[in-house]
């Protein structure tokens, strides 16, 4: 059966790219009928952030994704967080310095630095000399003796081709020449994560090793740890990766993308962000771009990801959570709304109640990307007064703006119960009194009413909004 992990290390914020490495294994485990792992990568002490971890598993959480076996719950190859599986580290290092396949190295870190800037004058590719290969066993016993914690590394055979078929990108080959002995243990006690990493794929018996990029440059290493503990590495698949608008590769720090938590607080539908990583680097071939994360599950396949980079396209991003704005249901839709509004202290007006409320949320939701926009499209709903732009004030000062407005006041206040169709026939009568019709009929009263020259269907806002303010708004705009 096929098995994927989504590996993370706690080091901050769930953050898009990584939600896109875990949706695609999640994915291929779905459409394979496999298991989807969660692993956490904690073993870089100094990297560690608290808190990361379980931001991970809620952002997973609220997107739908599940996992078979990780550290909530456990399962046949437990634990699934590192710096709780160092016995099995330390067994395999001792196996390759048994063999010789690995040994300790004494060098500290300003003997490398010097190392790495001779070879930086000289234009060479900085790769460790090999100084403490040769090291006798008395001498590193001595060494021992005295204190010095070492690391270790692993002896890399010379002249040895690495090559493996990626489910994306194919045929990638590297020379074991350009590697150098890589350290596999640091002297603090952690394994790398080179080393740790083949373990634990090796251990919990992963088939796909599904990951971003960055790592292509990771795995002739990590080929190298398999052959030498006698294990058979998995497929490996290598995501695009996620560029900015400018193609250029996407930093944690541009101000475009929110970590996951952000979107969640703002109220986005987890289906719509999970509809466009879906897409970033994937496609189901065809026109159609709404797919429903059970439609992913059937139809997601590692043939049709891209080998080129993925553009992340806020705008792209918005229009499809707007898309899904205004398909969700009330159930889905309505809780985050009140959620918003009370974050902002927005208590719905006096005797208005959630029917209201929904029927506001229909008026407004067009084009919002989330539930925090649906509520700030309909801020003159819960607030009593607006404020008017200036341009509006001059133009409510207008002689005609300023007559629609008075009158269209009195027509409003005679009718107890404005309703669309009352409110049209109101609207014809002052046409004809007037002798005005369209914009300049219509517009004096939307700018009175909600301080702006666009915004939803004019009666069904004046039907909505509590009488008394649009009576106050009336009577104040003419001031
Ligand atoms: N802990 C690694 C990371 O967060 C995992 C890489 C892998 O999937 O092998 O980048």
């Amino acid at each position: 059966t096929v098995r994927v992990r989504y590996a993370p290390s706690p080091t901050g914020h769930l953050h898009i790219g990584g939600v896109r490495t875990a949706l695609f294994n999640y994915l291929f485990a779905k459409r394979h009928g496999g298991d989807f792992i969660l692993r956490v990568e904690d073993t870089d002490l100094d990297r560690n952030v608290p808190g990361a971890e379980q931001e991970t598993m809620e952002g997973f959480r609220w997107l739908g994704l599940s996992w078979q076996e990780g550290p909530d719950i456990g399962g046949p190859h437990a634990p699934y967080r590192c710096t709780e599986r160092l016995s099995l580290y330390e067994e395999a290092l001792q196996k390759l310095l048994n063999t010789g396949a690995a040994y300790p190295c004494f060098c500290t870190e300003e003997e490398l630095a010097a190392e790495r800037e001779q070879a930086a004058a000289v234009g060479q590719m900085p790769r460790y000399s090999g100084k403490c290969r040769g090291l006798s066993a008395e001498r590193q016993q001595e060494l021992i003796a005295q204190g010095r914690k070492p690391s270790y590394r692993l002896a890399v055979p010379q002249g040895i081709q690495l090559s493996f078929d990626d489910h994306i990108r194919g045929h990638v080959e590297f020379l074991s020449d350009d590697l150098g002995d890589f350290v596999i243990y640091k002297s603090n006690g952690m394994p790398t994560y080179n080393f740790q990493v083949v373990i634990d794929d090796a251990a919990m018996q992963i088939t796909h090793v599904i990951r971003g990029e960055e790592h292509l440059s990771n795995t002739p290493r990590q080929l190298l740890v398999y052959r030498a503990l006698q294990l058979t590495p998995p497929v490996f698949a290598h995501l695009p990766q996620v560029l900015n608008t400018d193609r250029k590769k996407l930093s944690k720090r541009d101000p475009n993308v929110q970590p996951v938590d952000a979107y969640r607080y703002e109220g986005y539908l987890p289906a719509a962000i999970v509809n466009f990583l879906a897409l970033l680097g994937w496609s189901p071939g065809g026109e159609e771009e709404i797919l429903s994360l059970q439609s992913l599950e059937e139809k997601f396949s590692l043939e049709r990801v891209n080998r080129s980079g993925a553009v992340f396209d806020v705008d792209k991003l918005r229009w499809m959570a707007a898309q899904y704005i205004k398909a969700s249901s009330r159930e889905e839709l309505l809780p985050l709304v009140e959620k918003q509004l009370h974050e902002k202290h927005w208590p719905l007006p006096q005797g208005k109640d959630l029917d209201w409320l929904w029927a506001v949320v229909e008026l407004v939701r067009e084009g919002a990307a989330s539930a925090r926009q649906v509520i700030e499209a309909a801020a003159g709903f819960f607030q009593t007064s607006v404020d008017y732009p200036e341009s509006i004030r001059m133009a409510l000062q207008e002689t005609t703006a300023k007559q629609v407005v008075e009158r269209f006041a009195e027509k409003f206040a005679e009718i107890p119960c404005w309703t669309p169709e009352v409110g049209k026939e109101a609207l014809k009568t002052l046409s004809k009194e007037l002798s005005l019709k369209g914009k300049p009929l219509f517009m004096p009263i939307r700018m009175a009413v909600t301080g702006s020259e666009h915004g939803p269907d004019l009666q069904q806002t004046l039907t909505l909004l509590p009488r008394e303010w649009v009576l106050q708004r009336l009577a104040a705009a003419s001031q």
